[in-house]
Formats: C-alpha cells, sequence, structure tokens
C-alpha cells in the first residue's frame, strides 16, 4: 500500500492511493465552548439539501450531546473499540495503527455498518449529563464526574478519506479546487461501502434513490466565496469555515491557519483514526481532559490551556469576534488598534468589528420619552 504524509499523526501512514493534496483544502473551526445545541445548523443543512424522500433521518449536519448522544447511535465508540487501545505521547507521532493500518487484509479500512435503528434517534442523549442521580443526571453507576458539552458534526472532506478509499465504483472523488469530497450519484451504485468505511458515519444511504449521499460541503456556495449554509446560520457564531494549510506553509494572518496551527487552540477530531478530517475544535474547558485528549488527540490539554490564557491575547480575541461576523469566506484578517478585520481572496476588506463591544448603559428614567428602562449588565 503506498504511504502518505498524515501531520496530524505526526507520521507516515498506509493508504490504499497515492497522496495528492488539493490546491487548498475546505475547513471548519468550531468553538464547542460556545455551541448552545439550537440545532439552527442542523435545519439550515436540511431545508437546503436533504427535504426529499428518502432523507427523513439523514443528517448531513448533526448536534449531538457528549458523552452520550451519537448519531448514528454509538458511532464513535464502536469504532473506537474495534481499533483498541492506542498509544500516543504528546509532541510524538502515533504509535497506534489507524483504520487503514488495522484493516484485514481483503479490507480497505476497518468499518462497522450502522443498523437501520441506528439512525433513528438523531437527538439521543441530549442534555443527559454524565454523573449522579441525585445530582440531576439520568443515567446512573457510570465512571464520570457530571459534564456534557455539544458536537456540531459535518462531513471532514478528510485529506485520506475511508469513503473514497472504500468505494468499488470509483464514485467517490476529491475536489483539486478545494478539497471537497463528493459521490458522483450518476455513478454510485448504492452499494454502501462508503457508508460502512466512514468512521464518522457521514455518508449516508438513500433507500429511495438506492445511492448513497453525503455533505457537499456547500460547494455552490464556495465556489461564490460564501461560507456554507450551517455556518452562515449558526446562531453562537461558533463557526468558521476557510482554506486550511498543511502546517510547513501555515500562514498566521489566515484565520483557519492561525487557530489550528500557530495558536494551536483547534484540534481535529479523532485524528488517531488516521483520515486527517478538516473539521477542527476548540475543546470545551469543563469536560475531563481524559476524554478530550480520547476525541482531540494528546494535545488537547494545551489547547485548553491556551484557551483559558486568550484574555491576554487581543489578535486571538479579535478573530474569535470575526467568526459568524461575515457570511463570506475570510481569507485573511488583522486585528490592530481594538479592531478586527477579515479580507477576501484579493486583499479587500469584506468586515470589521470591534475585538471588544463598547458598553451603552442608558439612564434608568428617560424624562424626554417618560420611560424608565432596564440595563442589562
Ligand atoms: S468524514 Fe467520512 S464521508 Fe466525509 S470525507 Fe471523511 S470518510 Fe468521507
Ligand atoms: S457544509 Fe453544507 S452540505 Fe455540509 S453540513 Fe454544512 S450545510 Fe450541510
Ligand atoms: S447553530 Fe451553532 S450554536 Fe446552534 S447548534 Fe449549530 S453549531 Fe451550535
Amino acid at each position: 500500500m503506498p504511504k502518505v504524509k498524515n501531520w496530524q499523526i505526526g507520521r507516515e501512514m498506509e493508504y490504499p492511493y497515492e497522496g495528492q493534496r488539493p490546491k487548498r483544502q475546505w475547513a471548519i473551526v468550531f468553538d464547542l465552548n460556545k455551541c448552545i445545541a439550537c440545532q439552527t445548523c442542523t435545519l439550515a443543512c436540511k431545508t437546503t439539501w436533504t427535504s426529499g424522500q428518502g432523507q427523513e433521518y439523514m443528517f448531513w449536519n448533526n448536534v449531538e450531546t457528549k458523552p452520550y448522544g451519537g448519531y448514528p447511535l454509538g458511532w464513535d465508540v464502536r469504532i473506537l473499540e474495534k481499533l483498541g487501545r492506542q498509544d500516543w505521547e504528546k509532541n510524538a507521532p502515533l504509535e497506534g495503527k489507524t483504520v487503514f493500518e488495522a484493516a484485514a487484509p481483503t479490507e480497505r479500512a476497518l468499518h462497522f455498518f450502522p443498523k437501520d435503528e441506528d439512525w433513528m434517534y438523531p437527538n439521543n442523549g441530549e442534555d443527559d449529563c454524565a454523573g449522579r442521580v441525585e445530582g440531576g443526571c439520568h443515567i446512573k453507576d457510570l465512571p464520570h464526574d457530571r459534564w456534557f458539552f455539544y458536537l456540531p458534526r459535518t462531513c471532514a472532506h478528510c485529506t485520506y478519506p475511508a469513503c473514497l478509499a472504500a468505494c468499488p465504483r470509483k464514485a467517490i472523488y476529491k475536489r483539486a479546487e478545494d478539497g471537497i469530497v463528493l459521490i458522483d450519484q450518476s455513478r454510485c451504485k448504492g452499494y454502501g461501502e462508503c457508508v460502512r468505511a466512514c468512521p464518522y458515519k457521514k455518508s449516508m444511504y438513500n433507500p429511495a434513490t438506492r445511492v448513497s449521499e453525503k455533505c457537499v460541503g456547500c460547494y455552490p456556495a464556495v465556489e461564490q466565496g460564501l461560507q456554507p449554509m450551517c455556518v452562515q446560520n449558526c446562531i453562537g457564531k461558533i463557526r468558521i469555515m476557510g482554506f486550511i494549510s498543511p502546517p510547513w506553509t501555515a500562514r498566521a494572518d489566515n484565520p483557519v491557519d492561525y487557530l489550528v496551527h500557530k495558536k494551536g487552540i483547534a484540534l481535529p477530531y479523532y485524528p488517531q483514526l488516521g483520515l486527517e478530517p478538516n473539521i477542527y475544535y476548540i475543546p470545551p474547558v469543563h469536560a475531563p481532559r481524559e476524554y478530550l485528549a480520547q476525541m482531540f488527540g494528546p494535545q488537547a490539554d494545551d489547547a485548553v490551556k491556551r484557551y483559558l490564557e486568550l484574555r491576554q491575547d487581543p489578535i486571538a480575541q479579535g478573530l474569535l469576534v470575526l467568526m459568524g461576523s461575515t457570511d463570506c469566506i475570510l481569507h485573511s484578517f488583522k486585528v490592530a488598534d481594538g479592531l478586527a478585520s477579515g479580507y477576501d481572496e484579493k486583499g479587500g476588506e469584506i468586515v470589521q468589528v470591534p475585538v471588544v463591544e463598547p458598553l451603552h448603559a442608558r439612564a434608568a428614567y428617560d424624562e424626554k420619552l417618560a420611560t424608565v428602562r432596564t440595563n442589562t449588565p
């Protein structure tokens, strides 16, 4: 099997095809400290892309409550159990095997196939916190403190997609211009190998059309310089979509590169699976670090510590304020004199916002209007 370079696990790994990076790579960063599980992103995607027949249980974007939620049921626990123990020291290459390296000789990737009923409970486990019943938790006798967090998920438009590797029809391709992974609906015969192989379970089978479908990265919007619908409509302003560089060509003025490579506060999820997924998360600061290390790799502890120190960093603060401030894709950004600015591909300014919103305190009694007002601190 060819060897490819996977920077997320710090080493080369086996992959069924030769490595070929796109000219630029679609990516989303999510700040998990701000997600409120309003599911507006889920509905923005659903009403745009999956409101047709056979798509009733199809959520290309979903938001699940961790540790107990999962759509389809138990997707992460099941692949982690199959993979077994994975040793990985901080700042060192992954010692364990990826899903490609752990696969049987006749298979492309370690896999499992969810049953129909596994897709029927998209919000299973919502707001169930780990802990004790007397503390308000529904599930007892589990070895966690009381905590939960929300995990929004789209297809990760992986650099080394397992769906693409497993497709016997070569119906799945990765676009050279933006790294978006698509299923050619005219070539797909509905064998479901991509559904079986994607460890994130983001390729889905449509029983009405009898072909598989997945998140298309909102490529028509991206081609016009716009962020995807799930990003544009995010109520919590927790997301930013842009293009990520590999670490060896990262730019400090690229918003995604800055959060992932320069600042090191956004991490890929389950990087040990070996797909080099391109959705990145700022981990929630209140969740147990062991759990975060399992989900985001051994750098999770450092990422949380750096996030907690952002009060001393006006540049990072400015970038976090730029998240959700425009529908357009930001190719670069600058923070100066208390203002954060975002720019398009040609360097034209798209948006400018204050890093700290000015505070306006109004008189409790407005004599002109004879009105009593309440200020919310
Ligand atoms: S997340 Fe799954 S469906 Fe999306 S590109 Fe990666 S392997 Fe394919
Ligand atoms: S990028 Fe577009 S297609 Fe993909 S989950 Fe978001 S809204 Fe849906
Ligand atoms: S719209 Fe934003 S805040 Fe709401 S659930 Fe989705 S990611 Fe979270």
